[in-house]
C-alpha cells in the first residue's frame, strides 16, 4: 500500500517506517525536520520535507495515489503544552485537521493516529484499560483527545477508517541499531538519564520521591519503540481487513520507577547517574500503568522488547560516547 508517514524522521515515526518498509509498503516520509533527522529515515522510503501547515504541498503530495496516512508529526511535551498551548493547538490540532480535510477531499480512507495515555488524566484505577474515563489534565493530552473525537466524526460522516493508538511511555531504540539519531532537546526521563550517563548533562532532577510507590519515585509503563512500531503495521492491516475503527492502549503492563531506570542505566553503562530530588512536577500521577487488552484482542499484539534491560541497553547503545 502507498503510505504517507508524517513525522517519519522523528523518534517513534522513524522506527515505524522501517517496519512499514519491511512489510512491503511503499512509504513516503513527510517531515518538517523541526525535530526529526534525515539520518533516521530508512533509505527505502521517499522523503518530502514539508510542514502539516503547508496545505498546497500536502495536497500535491497526497494526490499521488496514497491510500493511508500514518500521522506522527506533533509536539509531545506535556509540561510545555501548559505554558505554550498555542504551539500545541497549531501543530497537534490545526496540522492534523489539515491532513484529514485533504484526505477527505481525495478519498484517502485509512488513518493511523499517535495518541497518548495523557488522554486519561489522573488514573481512577490501575491498570488503566480502554474503558477508563478520558479526562486530560494537560493541554497536550487534550489536543490528542480532541483529534480522537474528530476522527470519530470523520468516520461517521465521511467513511474514514482510523486507529487511535494511545501510547504509554515510549522508550528504547531500535534493537538492531538502525536508528542512531538522538532526540533533540529531550524532556522525557530516559533520554535525560542517558544524557547524564554519557556526560552531556551533569545531573538529573527527580520530580518527587514521596509518592506512594515502592521507592517513592514516579512509576510509569515504558513501551519499547520497536513494539510500538509493530502495532502500527498490525493496526493498518486491521483497518483494511475489518473495515472498522479501533482505539486502544499500547503499553507493557509493567511499571518502573525513576530510580529503577537510574539503577539499571548505571548497571548497563557502568557510569554514575547523579541526581537531585526536586519537588513533584505539576500534573504527574504517582503511577501510570496500563493493560493492552484490546491490542491483544484485535491485533494479536504483545510487547516483546519492553523489559527494563532491553529498554535501557538499546538506548545506551545510541548514547554511549
Ligand atoms: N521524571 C523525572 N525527571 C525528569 C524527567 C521525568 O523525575 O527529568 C519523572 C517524571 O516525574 C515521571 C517519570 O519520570 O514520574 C516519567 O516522566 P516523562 O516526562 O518521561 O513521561 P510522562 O510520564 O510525564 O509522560
Amino acid at each position: 500500500m502507498k503510505i504517507l508517514v508524517t513525522g517519519g524522521a522523528g523518534y517513534v515515526g522513524s522506527h515505524a517506517v522501517i517496519d512499514f518498509c519491511d512489510a512491503g509498503h511503499d512509504v513516503t516520509v513527510y517531515d518538517d525536520l523541526s525535530l526529526g533527522m534525515t539520518d533516521n529515515i530508512d533509505i527505502r522510503a521517499t522523503f518530502v520535507e514539508g510542514s502539516t501547515h503547508d496545505i498546497s504541498l500536502l495536497r500535491d503530495v497526497l494526490s499521488q495515489g496514497f491510500e493511508a496516512v500514518v500521522h506522527f508529526a506533533a509536539w509531545k511535551a506535556a509540561g510545555e503544552s501548559m505554558v505554550d498551548p498555542k504551539k500545541y493547538s497549531h501543530n497537534n490540532m490545526n496540522g492534523t485537521l489539515n491532513i484529514l480535510n485533504i484526505m477527505m477531499d481525495l478519498n484517502i480512507k485509512y488513518f493511523i493516529f499517535s495518541s497518548t495515555a495523557a488522554v486519561y488524566g489522573f488514573p481512577e484505577y490501575l491498570p488503566i484499560d480502554e474503558d477508563h474515563p478520558v479526562n486530560p489534565i494537560n493541554y497536550y493530552g487534550y489536543t490528542k483527545l480532541a483529534i480522537e473525537q474528530n476522527l470519530k466524526w470523520f468516520s461517521d460522516l465521511q467513511g474514514l477508517r482510523y486507529a487511535a493508538l494511545r501510547y504509554f511511555n515510549a522508550a528504547g531504540y531500535d534493537v538492531k541499531g538502525r536508528i542512531r539519531g538522538k532526540e533533540r532537546n529531550p524532556q522525557n526521563l530516559l533520554p535525560v538519564v542517558m544524557e547524564v550517563a554519557s556526560g552531556i548533562r551533569n545531573s538529573l532532577k527527580i520530580f518527587g520521591d514521596d509518592y506512594k510507590t515502592h521507592d517513592g519515585t514516579g512509576v510509569r509503563d515504558y513501551i519499547h519503540v520497536n513494539d510500538l512500531a509493530t502495532a502500527h503495521i498490525k493496526a493498518l492491516d486491521y483497518l483494511v481487513d475489518n473495515d472498522k475503527d479501533i482505539v486502544l492502549n499500547l503499553a507493557s503492563g509493567e511499571g518502573f520507577s525513576v530510580l529503577d531506570v537510574i539503577n539499571e542505566t548505571e548497571k548497563v553503562s557502568g557510569n554514575a547517574v547523579p541526581y537531585e530530588i526536586e519537588g513533584r512536577r505539576e500534573g504527574d500521577p504517582a503511577e501510570l500503568v496500563s493493560i493492552s487488552k484490546l491490542a491483544w484482542a484485535h491485533l494479536k499484539w504483545k510487547p516483546v522488547f519492553s523489559d527494563l534491560n532491553t529498554l535501557i541497553t538499546s538506548t545506551w547503545n545510541v548514547y554511549k560516547p
